[in-house]
């Protein structure tokens, strides 16, 4: 079957899965469309394939999370991040006050988690009168190739009610993991997740990690193999929330979940793969998203331990 038919077919098949919920906890996502259906891929050397609303725009969210610390391990030494942000799991939710003693400091367990992200957001070098969320909006748009724009309805909505990640900022404050306003850099995070992408722009975005750090559509090498080798490693503990043990045993993929309903999964040197849907399972993870992945999955054998 060539790949669009195979495409439109996964999404015909799971168009009957109505599971989940819409996230509700920023009033503005729980108003988006909880029809939309979209499904994307792109191949080692950049040939791009989707289909359903695949013109879509929705908030990027958490996915963010991952790009984030690949710019900033490639921008830093990855000692000097691994001072302030550890790789442990947490088996918590991501939203969890997080904080791990696992050597000599106090530290966010990892990047995936609020408490991280806010960190790692931290550690983006501040360009002269622009925020970070703009470095991160160029970098992104330089990734996707095209320019990306802020959801600024989101970002407001979520500002109004971000008393949680706002203490999560103080307690790194109060440790001395963020080192200077925490509700600067809390605002700024949350303007990074507000970031609106498609199911094409996620998997353009992605190509640079399915092809071991060069972005395949300019020849640009945008990260080193150990950053990218750090980012997966990250993405295929921690990348699918409280549930991530459980994406490895059945999806098998490097990956990275956001609230918003989309899920980004790699397997490097083979494909990037991007789905969306909105409505969400208990532990924050697209449920037909969850669905489309373990199919592409098992259709294509993608499992890591495949074969090993
Ligand atoms: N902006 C969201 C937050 O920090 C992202 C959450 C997510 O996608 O998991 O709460």
């Amino acid at each position: 079957t060539p790949v669009p038919d195979y495409l439109a077919d996964l999404l015909r098949n799971c168009k009957t899965a109505h599971g989940g919920e819409l996230a509700d906890y920023i009033p503005e996502l729980a108003s988006a469309d909880p029809n939309k259906l979209a499904v994307a891929l792109i191949t080692l050397d950049g040939l791009l394939y989707s289909v359903g609303d695949d013109d879509y725009e929705f908030s990027i969210q958490s996915i963010s999370k991952a790009f984030t610390y690949a710019y900033v391990v490639e921008k830093l030494r990855l000692e000097a991040v691994m001072q302030k942000v550890g790789v442990e799991p947490s088996g918590e939710a991501f939203n969890e006050i997080s904080l791990d003693q696992t050597d000599d400091r106090i530290k966010p367990k990892n990047p995936m988690i609020n408490s991280g992200a806010i960190t790692v957001h931290s550690l983006i070098p501040k360009a002269e009168n622009d925020c970070r969320a703009e470095t991160v909006r160029q970098f992104f748009s330089q990734l996707a190739g095209r320019e990306l724009s802020f959801d600024l309805a989101i970002f407001q909505s979520e500002k109004e009610t971000a008393f949680r990640n706002l203490s999560i900022g103080y307690s790194l404050r109060n440790f001395n993991i963020l080192e200077s306003d925490p509700v600067e850099i809390v605002e700024s995070y949350l303007k990074q997740c507000s970031i609106n992408v498609t199911v094409k722009d996620l998997v353009n975005m992605m190509s640079v990690l399915v092809n071991d750090g060069i972005l395949p559509r300019t020849g640009e090498r945008i990260f080193s193999h150990k950053t990218v080798r750090q980012v997966l490693t990250v993405m295929t503990t921690c990348g699918m929330y409280n549930a991530a043990g459980d994406w490895l045993a059945n999806v098998g993929i490097p990956a990275k979940s956001g609230v918003s309903g989309g899920i980004i999964g790699v397997l490097p040197g083979q494909v990037g793969l991007a789905v969306f849907s909105p409505k969400l399972d208990r532990f924050g993870n697209s449920v037909r998203g969850i669905d489309i992945m373990q199919q592409m999955s098992r259709d294509m054998g993608l499992h890591l331990l495949e074969g090993v």
